[in-house]
Parts: C-alpha cells; structure tokens; sequence
C-alpha cells in the first residue's frame, strides 16, 4: 500500500514535480532515488499573505506506482444490433446518456441540430467577427452543447447526483489531463475541449451507436400518450425504445413545441444580470495580497454572494461561472438578442478575468408575462435580451458600462478595453434591466467591493447580459422512473429540463437518465 500525506508547501514546490519530490524525501527522510509519488489532490489556500498549496499525495516505495491515476477502464461493447434508443441533443448530457447506454447494451441515436466541433468553429468566428448569429450553430447549439467552446470547469456543487470521480474519469478516457482528477477546481479549457468532445462521438461510433448533426428534431411521435420517437426537420422519422430529451436550456423551439402539444412543462426560477469584466492582475492582487502573482499561481479567480432587499423580501445576487484569464463571447442563438457568457482557454493566460453576477429571479419577477403560462419566466428572459440588443444598437454589440459609473447612476463616456469580440455600447445599464435587476446589482456590487477591497473599480465594466444562467423551464419527470408524467418513455434529461446547471451535473444526469431508460426497456422486453 502507498503511504499518503497531506501537508502545505509554497507554490513554487506545490507546482513543480521535482521540487515536490525533493520535499517529500527530506519529509520522509528518505532517499529520492527510492520512492516515487503521485499528487492525489491540491488546492490553494489564499486566505493568508503567504499562499499555501495543500497538497495530498501517495509515496510508493515498496512497490511500482500504477501507470495512470484511473480507476477503471473503458470498454464499450458493440451496440449496432441491439435496441435502439432516441438522444435529441449532443451536450454533456446527450453525449454521457449515449455512452451509458452502450455500457447497458443499447444503441444510441443522437440527433443534434449543430454542427460538428470543426464546422461550428467556422460560425463560431463568423458570430464573434460579423456578428451574425446561426440560429443552428453558436455557442450554444452544435456538437458538444454549450459545453464545448466553455471554460471547461467541471467542478459542481451536485455532488448528491452522481459520481464525478466516474464523469472526470471518462473525460480523462477521452483525452483530459489526468490534473482534473487532481486539482480542487479542475477545468478543460476552450481549446482542449473540441478534441475530447470529438473522441467521444468517436466511443459512440465505434460502438455502433450513431450521431447525427444539422438534424433538428422538430416534433414528436406519440402514441397512446407513448414516446414512440421523433420527427426532424427534413421530415424523417426515428423510431426508438425511448427518447432522452437533452436539448439544453436555449432549445426555445423545443419548450414551444411541448406547450402547444400540451405536454406539461412549468415556468423556472432562473437567474439574470450581466457579464463583469477585469483585468486580471487586479483579481490576482486582491486574491494573492500582492502586486504580481506568483508565475507557479494559476489566475485568481473568485466566488461571490450577496443577499440584498428588495421591496421587502431577500434577493440572492451571487457571481457566476467564473472564467480566470479568460473571454466574454456571444452567446445569442437567434439574431436580435443579446446575451453574454464567459469562458477560458486551458492556460487562462488573458489579460481579462470574467464572471456572470447575476440576481435570482421568481415567480413574481415574471407576473408582467403571465399570459404566456408556463413560457413566463422564458418569455421574460428573452424580453430582456432583445431590449439588450436593441438599445446596444447593433447585432451583436453588447451594452457595457463601467463599474462605478453603473454603481453612482452615471452614463460611463468612455469604457476600458475588452475580451467581447463584436464589441461594445455603452449604455444605461438600467435602461436595459428590469428595475428590481438593477437594483439589487447596484447593492450587491457594492457588497461585493466591501469583501473584496478593490473589486469595485471603474477600471472593471459590466457588459450585458448575462441570462442563460439555467433554463427558465423546468420539464417534470417521475422520481422512480425518470420518465415525463404523462408521457411514457420520455425521459426529460439535462440543463434543459430543469436537472442541471453546468458540465459535471449534465453529464451525471445523462447517464442517470440512460441507465432509467435501459431498466425501462428491460422490464418491457421481460414483459413482452
Ligand atoms: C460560453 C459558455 C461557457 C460555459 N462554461 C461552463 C463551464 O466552464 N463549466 C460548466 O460546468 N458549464 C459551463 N457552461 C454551461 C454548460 O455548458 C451547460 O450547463 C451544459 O452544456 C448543459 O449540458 P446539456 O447537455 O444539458 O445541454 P447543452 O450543452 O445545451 O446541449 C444541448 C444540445 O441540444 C441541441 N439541440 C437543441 N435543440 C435541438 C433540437 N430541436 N434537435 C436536435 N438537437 C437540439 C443543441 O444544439 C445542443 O448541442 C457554459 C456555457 C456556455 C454557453
């Protein structure tokens, strides 16, 4: 058995291999020659002037050290004559619910109405160069879901819905770097992610299972109140023992489509606000109490919460989906909208640092869109969008204005540099926020700049809007078999439906949602 520690160490010798050796066998009081050792987790301790890293990691000395740190292997077994099974949506859930039900002996069909990884990046650069939106291919539509050109941080806090040693491993089967499996708050990065979302279509294929891209699924065929399968927009059928719906949260066709058809869907409590932009080295001073960090340091990032009043009652503002040395990009995924989100390449080596800070909204948030039922709470987001778009007064410019300026309700008449390609207005933010939104804002950046000194600057600027935090539609389904209430064989999955925020618990909701759809099958064919 390997002998494991935990101790703190500076950064210098927490990130560098040899000098964390050289540590461990004067710690051990053994020769270096005689040992080997693998970092099982690390973190940083910023709390002090003096940065720590925690470290804990194992020391072989009587026997070799395992190759690699996985725990299992991956073998998927040939699927193509098996029973076929619908996935609509090649996100983090799509892609994760396939390979699980290979694993259970079922064929996948995933339909996705993107793009493959290397076709999207072509629209990708037409969106961020000539603000034009593909209102098929974007940041959020495409192979790989919203997931792909992200920040790749896949840390999340729904450690209750799954197993994220499993998920991380299988991203690490596909190509990550084993540091995910190591780090507190491991992350992919925007360039990594392309090659690993591409080698695990490539599982699926080689399973037998197949992906279909620029296949928009556009109706469902049901029959006696019986998932049957789905129509795509070139009028094809697909026919399976079950459709896993992980369409994501701006699949507004799709919550369309299951409220004219009457399948029961209900409006959300999501969150709004916008996109808060730094530079990086003021994170970095405020977050390593210095004025450089350390080249050992990754980017400083942050974490936020606030809970201010608003017309007597208690509104949650908290930062989100933080993006270290990373980028703002357009997020649209129709033309006359604008919204932003963030995300960072593997070595988040930007001169900006990015994250949403974003205000809960309820029910009674939405009353003013009542009329659309249970579309409210999305009607409301895209309502804030378009007056986005419109008042920045050009595609895909965003409005900004500077962080103090939007603070004291002063017009910023200049704005800083920024990462957001199709550029900036600058705009009254609370002209384009509902007033609660602005408000509630107003005090928690100002909360914010008392817990971290120097956070509120005018050298920082706010850029709009940040509104696809989760999805503003929640699509039911049974606890015990994870199917629609009304509907049989029709497994709601994901971000999309309400039963995931993020990468790791899209992932993990997949394979749950795979795993209800192989035991529903099973009974039937037993029954049969
Ligand atoms: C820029 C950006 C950065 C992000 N950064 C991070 C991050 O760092 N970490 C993190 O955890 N999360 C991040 N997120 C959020 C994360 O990507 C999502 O939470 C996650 O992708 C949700 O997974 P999903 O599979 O449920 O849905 P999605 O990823 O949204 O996938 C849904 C898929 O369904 C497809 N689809 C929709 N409608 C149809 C239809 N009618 N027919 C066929 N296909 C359809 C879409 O094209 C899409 O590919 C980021 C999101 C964005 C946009």
């Amino acid at each position: 058995m390997p002998q494991t520690l935990s101790f703190q160490v500076s950064p210098e010798i927490g990130y560098q291999s040899p000098l964390l050796h050289q540590h461990l066998a004067q710690l051990l009081q053994i020769d270096p020659q005689h040992f080997e050792h693998r970092v099982l987790r690390r973190s940083i301790d910023a709390r002090s002037k003096q940065i720590k890293v925690n470290i804990q990691a194992a020391v072989y000395q009587q026997e070799p050290m395992p190759p690699h740190r996985l725990t299992q292997t991956w073998h998927y077994p040939d699927v193509s004559h098996q029973p076929q099974a619908i996935i609509v949506g090649a996100g983090p859930a799509g892609l994760f619910a396939a390979l699980r039900l290979i694993e259970l002996g079922i064929k996948p069909i995933v339909l996705e109405r993107g793009k493959d990884v290397r076709q999207r990046r072509r629209d990708l650069a037409a969106l961020n160069k000539e603000e034009v939106v593909n209102p098929e291919s974007n940041y959020c539509f495409g192979e790989g879901g919203a997931g792909t050109y992200s920040d790749g941080k896949l840390y999340t806090r729904s450690k209750k819905r799954g197993d994220i040693q499993r998920i991380l491993e299988i991203f690490v089967h596909h190509g990550a770097v084993e540091d995910i499996l190591v780090e507190a708050h491991p992350h992919i990065g925007t360039n990594k992610l392309p090659v690993i979302v591409q080698n695990l279509r490539q599982s699926i294929l080689e399973a037998g299972g197949e992906v279909h891209f620029e296949t928009k699924v556009v109706d469902f065929i049901l029959k006696n109140n019986t998932m049957q399968g789905v129509r795509t927009a070139d009028g094809r059928e697909w026919l399976g023992k079950g459709v896993i719906l992980a369409t994501g949260h701006s699949a507004r066709d799709i919550f369309e489509l299951l409220h004219q058809q009457q399948i029961y869907i209900e409006a959300k409590p999501f969150a709004l606000g916008l996109r808060i932009e730094h530079p990086q080295q003021i994170i970095d001073q405020i977050q390593y109490h210095c004025p450089t960090r350390s080249p050992y340091l990754p980017a400083a990032s942050y974490g936020l919460v606030s809970q201010v009043s608003w017309k007597n009652t208690s509104k949650g503002v908290f930062s989100f989906c933080m993006c270290p040395g990373g980028f703002i990009v357009p997020s649209a995924t129709a033309p006359g909208e604008v919204v932003v989100n963030g995300m960072s390449p593997s070595r988040r080596n930007s001169y900006f640092a990015n994250s949403g800070v974003v205000v809960s909204v309820d029910e009674p948030d939405w009353q003013n869109f009542k009329q659309f039922g249970a579309l409210a709470a999305l009607r409301f987001q895209q309502a804030v969008e378009q007056k986005a778009c419109l008042l920045a007064g050009q595609n895909q410019h965003a409005p900004a204005q500077r962080m103090v300026d939007f603070v004291q309700k002063k017009v910023s008449t200049t704005l800083v540099k920024t990462s957001y390609q199709p550029g900036l207005t600058a705009v009254a933010m609370d002209e384009v926020l509902p007033d609660f939104i602005a408000q509630c804002l107003r005090q928690g950046l100002q909360d914010f700049g008392k817990k971290m000194k120097g956070y509120l600057t005018n050298e920082a600027q706010l850029v709009g809007v940040e509104s696809r935090t989760s999805s503003p539609v929640r699509i039911p389904r049974l606890v015990d078999t994870y199917e629609h209430p009304q509907i049989k064989y029709f497994f709601p999955c994901g971000e999309g439906a309400g039963f995931a925020g993020g990468i790791m618990s899209a992932a993990m909701d997949g394979e749950k949602c795979a795993e209800a759809l192989a035991k529903q099958t099973t009974t039937n064919l037993l029954k049969a």
